[in-house]
Formats: C-alpha cells, sequence, structure tokens
C-alpha cells in the first residue's frame, strides 16, 4: 500500500466505537441500534454528515441497525419540503435506514399515557404559570429556584386539567405540564422542566389530533426507549439533558434503557452551519435556496458537484470528539481534490474566450486528435477533438506586454496547445476602440501531439477549443462565501457575506465531446478546475458549477 492509499482508508476509532465495540464484548447488547434524529425544521449540512456517518457507520460497522426518526415534536415549524429533502440527503450519502421510516409523532399516544403516569405517580403537575413567571421562578445558576405556587394540586386535579389541555379547553400558553423533580438541583433542566404544552398549530402527520403536543426532552429518549435504541449520540450541548433524559427513563415503564453518549458538533472555518442561520440566508434570499451551491448543505454540496464519498472521507477524517474545535475549510477542500482527481473525467473549455486564427492551416481541414480522458483511471481511454482553422484560448494565456516568467503565448512566443501542436503568435487585431479581438498566429505541423522532432522546447501548454466544433456554455465561478473565518464572530454573520461570491461567464466554450457524458460525471477542465454539470442547465445551454479550483501549483507546471 503506498502513502496515498493508507490515507484515503484511516482506521475508524474514536471514544463512542470504543463504547460499542466493548458493550458487544462484555454481552451487554447482542446487537447495537442506533439513530439519526434530525428535527424536520431545514435541509442537512455537512454537520449533519458526521451525525449520520457516525449513526449508520457504527451500525454497518458491527451487524446493527439505524434508524432514521424525524424529532417532529414541535408541529409549528415542520415541513414536508424537509422531510423529503432529509430522506434524499441520508440516501445520497449513501445510507440506508433500517425498515419504515420512524417519526417521534408516532408515538404520541404513548408519550400521552406516560405523562399521565408520572401526574398518577405524584411526578408531573399542570402548572398555570405564565412563560414568564416560569421563568422567573426557575432561578440561575447560581440561584436556586422557586416552586411554583401549582406545584401541590392533587393528582386528580391534575389529571382533569391535563384532559381539559388536551381537549382544548385552553388557549396555547396557558397551561403546561411539568415534570416534579427538584426547583434547586444545581442542573436547571432538572427544575421541573416543562414536558407538555399547548400548541394549536396543525401537525402535518397528525393533523388537529392533538393540541397538546410534548418536548423535545420529553419525546427524545423514550423514543429511543420505543426504538431499542441502544447508544443514543447527540451533541455536547445536551450533555446537561442527560440526567433528565435517565430521569424519565427511570421513572417511566419504558420498554429499554437507552444511553446518551455526546460528542462536539462539526465546526468548520469559513463557514456558517446552524440550521437557524442557514434559514436566514434562504428566508432573506442571500442566497438562491436551500440547494445554493456556495452553502454547506449537503443539497448544495452535491449541486456543486461534491461528490458523497468525500464528504464521507472528509467526516471520517475529522473523526468525532469530546472538545469543541474548529476544523479548516481546506481539509474539505483537499478531501474534494483528492477524490475528483482520480474520478473527473478531463476535458478542454475556454471560459474567457479570446480568438486565435491559424493562418497556415487549411481553410476547411479539421484534424482530430487524441486526448487522454482520465490519466488516473485504469481503463486509459482516449477520445478524438477537433482542431481547425480558428480557434479560442483563454484571454488571460496572452499577454501583449509579458513579464519575464509568463511562459504562456506573446507576439513573437511560441507556446504549445494541449494535445495538439505548437503556435507562434505573430500578429494582434484590435478594434477602434484598441481592444484586442483576434490574435493571428502560425502552427508548426510537425508538432502535433506536442513535442517538436527538431527537439526545441517551449514552456508554457495552454488549453484551447475550436471554434467551429465549440459549444457555448454557462459557467458559474464560486468564490469564498464569507470574508471571514469566523464569520459572525464580531457582528452580524450577514455582513461577513462576500458580495462577489458568484461569478457568472455567460459565454465559455466547450468541446463537443461535453454533450455526450452523463449528466452527473465529474469534470475537471484541464488547467481551470473541477466543474458540474448544474440543475439550470438547458438543451441548448448547459450550465456549469465550479466545484472547486485546482491545486495552485497547476501553473508551475511546465
Ligand atoms: P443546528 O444546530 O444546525 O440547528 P440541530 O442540532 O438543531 O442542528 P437536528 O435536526 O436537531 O439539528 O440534528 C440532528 C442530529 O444531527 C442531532 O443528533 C444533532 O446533534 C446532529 N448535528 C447537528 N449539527 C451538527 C454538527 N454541526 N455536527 C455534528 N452533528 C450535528
Ligand atoms: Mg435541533
Amino acid at each position: 500500500m503506498n502513502e496515498d492509499e493508507s490515507s484515503d482508508v484511516p482506521t475508524q476509532s474514536d471514544f463512542i466505537r470504543e463504547r460499542v465495540q466493548s458493550d458487544l464484548s462484555s454481552g451487554k447488547y447482542k446487537q447495537i441500534v442506533t439513530r439519526f434524529p434530525p428535527e424536520p425544521n431545514g435541509y442537512l449540512h455537512i454537520g449533519h454528515a458526521l451525525s449520520i456517518c457516525l449513526n449508520f457507520g457504527i451500525a454497518e460497522e458491527v451487524n446493527g441497525i439505524c434508524n432514521l426518526r424525524f424529532d417532529d415534536t414541535n408541529p409549528a415549524k415542520e415541513e414536508l419540503e424537509f422531510i423529503n429533502s432529509i430522506e434524499e440527503d441520508v440516501r445520497w450519502l449513501g445510507f440506508d435506514w433500517h425498515g419504515q421510516t420512524k417519526y417521534a409523532s408516532d408515538n404520541f399516544h404513548q408519550f400521552f399515557e406516560w405523562a399521565e403516569h408520572l401526574i398518577k405517580k405524584g411526578l408531573a403537575y399542570v402548572d398555570d404559570l405564565t412563560a414568564d413567571e416560569i421563568r422567573e421562578y426557575r432561578g440561575t445558576l447560581t440561584e436556586a429556584g422557586r416552586d411554583s405556587p401549582y406545584r401541590t394540586r392533587s393528582i386528580e386535579e391534575n389529571l382533569q386539567i391535563f384532559h381539559d389541555m388536551r381537549d382544548g379547553k385552553f388557549s396555547e400558553g396557558d397551561r403546561v405540564l411539568r415534570a416534579k423533580i427538584d426547583m434547586s438541583s444545581g442542573n436547571i433542566n432538572l427544575r421541573d422542566p416543562v414536558i407538555y404544552r399547548i400548541l394549536t398549530a396543525g401537525h402535518p402527520r397528525t393533523g388537529n389530533t392533538w393540541c397538546v403536543y410534548p418536548t423535545y426532552d420529553f419525546a427524545h429518549g423514550q423514543t429511543d426507549a420505543i426504538e431499542g435504541v441502544t447508544h443514543s449520540l447527540c451533541t455536547l450541548e445536551f450533555a446537561d439533558h442527560r440526567p433528565l433524559y435517565e430521569w424519565f427513563l427511570e421513572a417511566l415503564p419504558v420498554p429499554a434503557k437507552p444511553k446518551q453518549y455526546e460528542f462536539a458538533k462539526l465546526q468548520i472555518s469559513h463557514t456558517v452551519l446552524s440550521k437557524r442561520n442557514l434559514t436566514r440566508l434562504v428566508t432573506e434570499k442571500h442566497v438562491r435556496g436551500w440547494d445554493d451551491p456556495r452553502l454547506a448543505t449537503i443539497s448544495g454540496l452535491r449541486r456543486r458537484g461534491v461528490p458523497a464519498e468525500a464528504i464521507r472521507d472528509f467526516v471520517t477524517r475529522v473523526s468525532v470528539s469530546k472538545n469543541e474545535g474548529e476544523v479548516e475549510l481546506a481539509l474539505l477542500e483537499h478531501c474534494i481534490r483528492d477524490n475528483l482527481n482520480y474520478n473527473a473525467e478531463r476535458r478542454l473549455a475556454v471560459l474567457r474566450p479570446l480568438k486565435v486564427v491559424i493562418e497556415n492551416f487549411p481553410e476547411d481541414k479539421t484534424e482530430w486528435l487524441e486526448a487522454v480522458n482520465n490519466p488516473n483511471s485504469s481503463k486509459q481511454e482516449l477520445r478524438k477533438i477537433p482542431f481547425s482553422k480558428e480557434i479560442w484560448i483563454e484571454k488571460d494565456d496572452f499577454m501583449e506586454e509579458p513579464p519575464n516568467k509568463f511562459f504562456r503565448l506573446a507576439p513573437g512566443k511560441e507556446v504549445r496547445l494541449r494535445y495538439a501542436f505548437f503556435i507562434t503568435c505573430n500578429d494582434l487585431i484590435k478594434d477602434k476602440g484598441g481592444n484586442l479581438v483576434e490574435l493571428r498566429c502560425s502552427y508548426d505541423p510537425e508538432t502535433r501531439g506536442g513535442n517538436a522532432p527538431d527537439g526545441r522546447k517551449v514552456k508554457g501548454t495552454i488549453h484551447w477549443v475550436s471554434v467551429q466544433h465549440a459549444k457555448d456554455a454557462e459557467v458559474r465561478i464560486y468564490n469564498s462565501f464569507y470574508n471571514s473565518p469566523t464569520p459572525g464572530r464580531d457582528r452580524d454573520f450577514i455582513d461577513d457575506i462576500n458580495p462577489s461570491s458568484l461569478e457568472v461567464l455567460t459565454n465559455c466554450k466547450i468541446e463537443p465531446d461535453l454533450v455526450t457524458l452523463n449528466e452527473t460525471t465529474p469534470i475537471q477542465f484541464e488547467r481551470l478546475g473541477y466543474f458540474y454539470k448544474d440543475l439550470d442547465s438547458g438543451p441548448d445551454l448547459p450550465v456549469y458549477n465550479r466545484t472547486i479550483s485546482l491545486r495552485d501549483t497547476w501553473n508551475k507546471k511546465p
């Protein structure tokens, strides 16, 4: 195994996998059950990919089960569009869940019964305090909370009012059901947390059946228990909720006792990941939608042309940790380039065209040259590319007054056309305004394929396409979406958005063979970067997203 291969297959080990292994070898569990539990209130981002690869990955590695479960306890914010996109994203990342998609709402009846169970055990009560009063009574980190005056209600009265809540006899905010734990606990989550509240918005799945809904805390662990989850993996902000998670499992007749483990959220430099902020970008129209290729949403990355495999590779390299820390965006970019370097088909395209007329090339002739499709593929496929009297080259590859180290085209200078011939620039044609419109060159027919029989060398190689054969295309170049490596650190993150994050080039010329490629083939436009066909492509005008630039060193190669 060479170095490259070994770094592609990192050994997967982390504190969660170690725990899973020891629970299996001690016989504590025969089969491991995990779940990925998104709240359907937005599209998934690359942080979620870490959680997906962790939960589904572990289940795969140890022959276990991983559920996809929507945490749909908050009807006001949930939408079908999000549910569909989440399912699509999980599948695209290469995973499939056990059985049918699960929903916390599948268990609403059970949760209601368990709430009654707590009331009957004297472990829950209906509170008439307002939300503000509840907050005030809760105390602070340094100050104990106070008991609500309604804390001592009788079991009968509590049951009666809880049923009245369910039957729609109150309005939102009038009453809540709280667990009766400890108002002086050092852990604020244990100061009689709200477990049921009145919400009158219809629910996407249960419609108007309910007007009382369990809170996340009351639903999550119990759903884990119902599903037989063994390792309930969540992010660090839930560590303080763990005692509550365990309190419910102790107090209720649940069928299993799952364990919660916390890991640090993935954070990436130059990137914003929280759903709340992504929602803002979309609703305030700073981007074109959830799948805008500038976003680190799974659908944005997919649309941009980032392969699922590169995302899996990235999260594997990052691994899960118990400590918060930021990962460099450069690591993600490295994984993308690594993958595309192996898999992308090489083609020629000119993004900012400048016409070159080859004066000594016959008028109506087309010469077909051979080009390599992908030097890294074992197939070693070649294709034919047409060369004719007029070609497009990149504007940047010509300079009228070049500095010393400019090895591309300039007056009187010779350059190699990739896969074709050497050409020498003889003349410049300018319009009345003095703008360059065309170059006149001559070619050396002896240099077909790129070498001179007399052994003379040229330093520069540039790309080109034949004018007569080229197709038009639009190309979208994505620059950094934020101007700051830590968007939002010192001000509203919206103010850190780079106003020139999208550059649209509408007059690009691509080699004809591109129309024959499958839509989902990753492409390298030689010398320009990796590209991917966008959904906006029409039959006559393909649109390409630049997934990522090439390594910066490419231009230095002869
Ligand atoms: P956000 O903070 O972006 O709003 P969330 O935690 O509210 O995310 P959920 O839909 O509740 O989003 O998350 C589903 C799962 O993904 C949870 O287990 C959550 O802990 C995990 N997750 C969310 N963000 C990240 C992240 N940045 N890194 C790793 N896991 C994450
Ligand atoms: Mg959440």
